[in-house]
């Protein structure tokens, strides 16, 4: 698809964004893919859906546990469960609540299934962390499996180009790239500090190679860092060599991992010119995970944090469309009124995977504990632990962080 994009109006390039390549998704609830972080079928005899009790058997099960549990909420997560958690954030922000609470035994990870290995990799060897569902995992995450990368490596080391580049791995991806971006000098990042970790990776050598969403790659390196579309290529773990020639790997200051988030990656320029058209006045608000034309024509682009202050700050009477997961757009326009908030797409847009957490296997995974079993455990083996707590070390002692 060829997009036009523009600024004030004005026409600056045109962008070719080549079309998807195809991703085995699961039916929600259906089958199993052992091979990737998701889609893995739920052991437990869960309780039905429709009891009457689940909240007033998680709240017993909660309170049964007191401080050992702690349950941890994404900001992505349905109300049913948010309602439960001890503090709610992006994926980074929980992690990290979850290291400050030393005497919680149980940390249970309402997010998805990344999201509590870092929590693992974060926390103390006496802390356990449960995902209710291990069939939550996250698309993006999957698309950069650990011999596709060590593959791409293995053509940039062909090429003469490794040494010179520097892995950076979005937060949202597994374990294993974490630790091998760790491995080979790299750093992890999130949507608040991906210039940062940028900059301090041009520092370290020429060239990036940029795990596993391009589009957060590609919007921070040319909106943020002045770099041209051109400087940019994307590699393609579906295709020899990337589907790239040796002159372009050569050429490219920007190596893009071809992944992307199924949530984010779906709205599209006309969701932004028909929200500009039904709501008067209205304030674009997107997430960087989004098409590089479509944070182009928005307003502000920031991460979900950015996205809530945003919000919170604005004045009242002001009309908002926000791109990025529906449940937390839908929190937002509740809890702000006064302010006219609208989902960016027409479209009902719920991250499938992470909503695969629902009060049922709330309910199972507290009930479990209460009973002195630990079901759904997340664990990240040491050695991989130790070179992902060094990616995402480098990113603290990032300036600023
Ligand atoms: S919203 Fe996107 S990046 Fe976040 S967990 Fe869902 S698929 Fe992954």
């Amino acid at each position: 698809m060829a997009v036009l994009l523009w600024e004030h109006g004005v026409v600056t390039s045109t962008w070719v964004e080549p079309s998807n390549t195809a991703t085995a998704l699961l039916l929600l609830g259906r089958g199993s893919d052992p091979a990737t972080e998701r889609g893995v079928e739920c052991p437990g005899d869960l309780p039905a859906p429709s009891d009457p009790d689940l909240v007033a058997r998680a709240t017993a099960a909660k309170a049964a546990l007191g401080d050992r549990v702690f349950v941890l909420g994404h900001h992505y997560q349905r109300d049913e469960v948010i309602q439960f958690a001890d503090v709610t954030g992006d994926s980074f922000k929980l992690a990290r609540e979850a290291a400050a609470r030393p005497q919680a035994e149980f940390i249970v990870f309402c997010g998805v299934h990344f999201m509590a290995e870092s929590a693992d990799i974060l926390t103390s060897d006496a802390q356990q962390v449960v995902l209710p569902d291990l069939a939550a995992g996250c698309s993006m995450a999957d698309m950069a499996a650990l011999p596709q990368v060590e593959n791409a490596w293995d053509v940039l080391t062909g090429s003469g180009l490794a040494e010179r580049t520097v892995p950076v791995t979005y937060m949202n991806s597994s374990a294993d790239i974490k630790g091998f971006v760790g491995r080979n000098g790299g750093v992890v990042c999130t949507s608040s500090n991906a210039r940062r970790a940028l900059e301090w990776a041009y520092q370290q050598g020429e060239k990036v190679l940029f795990l596993p969403d391009q589009h957060l790659g590609r919007n921070t390196a040319v909106l943020e860092m002045g770099f041209s579309l051109d400087d940019c290529v994307l590699y393609d773990p579906h295709k020899p060599h990337g589907g790239l020639t040796a002159e372009q790997l050569r050429e490219a200051k920007m190596i893009l991992w071809r992944g992307h988030c199924s949530v984010h990656g779906r709205f599209t320029l006309d969701s932004v010119t028909d929200v500009r058209e039904r709501v008067p006045g209205v304030n674009v608000l997107v997430h960087p995970e989004c098409r590089h034309e479509v944070v182009r024509a928005a307003d502000l682009v920031g991460s979900t944090e950015y996205i809530i202050r945003t919000i919170e700050a604005a004045p009242a009477g002001s009309a908002w469309a926000v791109g990025t997961e529906l449940n937390l757009v839908r929190r937002l326009a509740l809890a702000h009124p006064d302010k006219r908030i609208v989902f960016l797409d027409r479209a009902v847009c719920y991250c499938s995977t992470m909503n695969r957490i629902d009060l049922p296997h709330l309910v199972w995974a507290l009930e479990e504990l209460v009973a002195s079993r630990v079901v759904n455990r997340i664990t990240v083996d040491a050695d991989t632990a130790h070179h992902a707590r060094v990616a995402l070390d480098q990113m603290l002692a990032l300036p600023g962080a």
